[in-house]
């Protein structure tokens, strides 16, 4: 079963392993796990629904605690300390787009604020419901993610948005076929959630963004129904597959979604190359990029990362035989781990990786195979759980990402680790901080953080720890020229910063769009915008 405080799936556990605690014990000092609030404690703290009766809705405190907060560290604390907050009202699981129009009308006619609720994996606070104000429907897509259509000619299939990432690729892999989008929560998120907040997955540069995939589909709105034709490109003025991705639940929900698939790979490989320091890293993935060579992902990991992920990977024997390898090739402290992965006919697969590799070649790049990239691909849905991992150690695990153009990518990276380090300071406390370079573009890439820290064992101070992690954060991203987010969203964490890549008449064209679509503004309020 789901674990309901947590990540993932309540049989699977990803421990830490002792070097690797002792690593963290001797970067950021020995913790304890705070107490948690139990499933029936939590429970007892949710408080009477609020709605009128209907056939559709389930207003038990259980149902409404599992789909009433997302994944942020803020939704973490209040799950783990029993601090729950606002919670929706009731929980319905429509099963078609009629179920979805009635329950629409039903939020209408009684004034109930509406939030879709795809697989729960929002880091951002997409899911938060607001304190005071009116009563809260959530409404949860799970039920509806059948393969509606599958049209080979045209290599589109069309899925209920609530369909999840391992359902979704079943229901293709039985036709041969692949979306090929994979986020790191690929779990549990849905297709639905990818759209509406412009996911991005892990291979995206062989399959694209979730921009490239979604071709079209079917919002439910309060104010009506978009139905969003498919075309292979069209100039018939404004996209509105563009006004619809990203718009984080505030216009409507989306119920179907048609997305543009791929023949399954004959052969996918991720290989593994070290450098000597960040800065020759930075100018081969840069080089390789600009080369347009047909890969499917870059990830360059930064120093740290890589002693990290070196650490954490275990096998400290064979670890410390590829160490001596890489320092006779002159890679020591600085190395930088790089993983490339190509998909594909074996003639494509092996032609990528040639001409990858002789770029970095020249930037004295080592090849080591493809042992760790093969790892890396076991683990790539696993590592997730390291959080529940860390946390029953008394370590919080949160992430921050953003793009920016390639003359700003290392000044970004530096300026969030080192603003992050400076806030918790402030507090007395250390920071673990590394970073990878997740997606890579020919104009820059997204630049992806990832923070541990002590716990304190008291939520308050807890809170007040993130905040002002979180908020120096994202003054160093806004600081540095980037985006506010490359493929989290913005939800309520990230609502404040919005104005500064959107400026004045953007943030005013957004609204009057949620305007169009809810003129009561009952879905998903205080999302995306900022509240002032
Ligand atoms: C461990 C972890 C790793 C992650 N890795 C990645 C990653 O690699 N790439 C990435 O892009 N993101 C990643 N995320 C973030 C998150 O998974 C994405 O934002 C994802 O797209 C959210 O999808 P969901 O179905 O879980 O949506 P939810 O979290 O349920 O909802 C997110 C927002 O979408 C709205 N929504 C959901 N479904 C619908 C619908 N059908 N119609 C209208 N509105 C809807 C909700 O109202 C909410 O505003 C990660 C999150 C976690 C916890």
């Amino acid at each position: 079963m789901r674990r309901w405080n947590g990540w993932g799936d309540d049989t699977i556990e990803f421990a830490l392993n002792q070097d690797a605690l002792d690593f963290l014990q001797t970067r950021i000092g020995k913790s304890t796990a705070p107490r948690d609030a139990t499933l029936a404690e939590a429970c007892a703290r949710v408080p009477t629904s609020r709605l009128p009766l209907h056939k559709l809705i389930d207003t038990s405190p259980e149902v409404r605690l599992r789909n009433g907060l997302g994944q942020s560290l803020p939704d973490w604390l209040k799950l783990r300390y029993g601090k729950l907050g606002s919670l929706p009202d009731g929980v319905a699981f429509p099963e078609t787009s009629a179920q979805v129009r009635e329950l629409l009308d039903y939020a209408k006619e009684h004034q109930i604020s509406v939030i879709p609720y795809g697989g729960g994996t929002s880091v951002v606070g997409h899911l938060t419901v607001q304190d005071g104000g009116r009563p809260v429907l959530t409404i949860n897509m799970s039920r509806m993610s059948r393969l509606l259509n599958l049209d080979r000619t045209a290599q589109l299939a069309t899925f209920g948005a609530g369909v999840t990432g391992p359902d979704l690729e079943a229901q293709l892999r039985a036709h041969g076929y692949t979306l090929g989008h994979f986020p790191q929560s690929f779990e549990y998120s849905t297709l639905g959630g990818w759209v509406v907040t412009r996911s991005s997955g892990q291979q995206s540069l062989r399959y694209g963004r979730i921009e490239q995939l979604f071709a079209g589909g079917k919002l439910e709105a309060p104010s009506g129904t978009l139905d969003i034709a498919t075309f292979p490109a069209s100039a018939a003025g404004t996209d509105l597959r563009e006004m619809v991705m990203g718009s984080e639940g505030r216009f409507g929900i989306l119920t179907e979604a048609t997305v543009r698939i791929t023949p399954l790979p004959q052969r996918e490989e991720f290989h593994a190359v070290f450098f000597r320091n960040w800065e020759m890293a930075e100018q081969a993935v840069r080089g390789i990029a600009q080369a347009k060579i047909p890969l499917s992902m870059l990830r360059l990991s930064n120093p740290v990362e890589t002693l990290t992920t070196l650490t954490l990977a275990g096998h400290k024997k064979l670890i410390g035989l590829l160490e001596t390898y890489l320092e006779w090739r002159g890679c020591e402290e600085q190395k930088c781990i790089l993983l490339i992965g190509a998909s594909g006919t074996p003639s494509a697969v092996s032609h990528a990786f040639t001409q990858a590799m002789r770029v970095a070649r020249q930037h004295r790049g080592v090849h080591i195979g493809q042992t760790i990239g093969e790892k890396w691909k076991q683990n790539r849905f696993r590592n997730v759980y390291l959080r529940n991992a860390a946390w029953e150690h008394g370590y919080a695990i949160d992430t921050v990402e953003t793009a920016v153009d390639w003359p700003r990518v290392s000044a970004m990276m530096h300026g969030v680790e080192q603003a992050a380090t400076a806030a918790l300071a402030s507090n007395g406390e250390k920071l673990h901080t590394y970073t990878h370079l997740s997606h890579i573009y020919a104009q820059g890439a997204s630049v992806y953080t990832t923070f541990v820290y002590r716990l304190s064992g008291d939520y308050e101070q807890d809170l007040q720890r993130w905040s002002r992690l979180k908020r120096a954060i994202c003054e160093a991203i806004v600081a540095n020229g980037g985006t506010i987010s490359h493929q989290h969203g913005v939800g309520t964490d990230h609502a404040p910063y919005l104005h500064h890549e959107k400026t004045g008449m953007g943030i005013g064209a957004m609204r009057e769009l949620c305007n169009y679509f809810d003129p009561e503004g009952l879905m998903n309020p205080g999302k995306l915008l900022p509240t002032t």
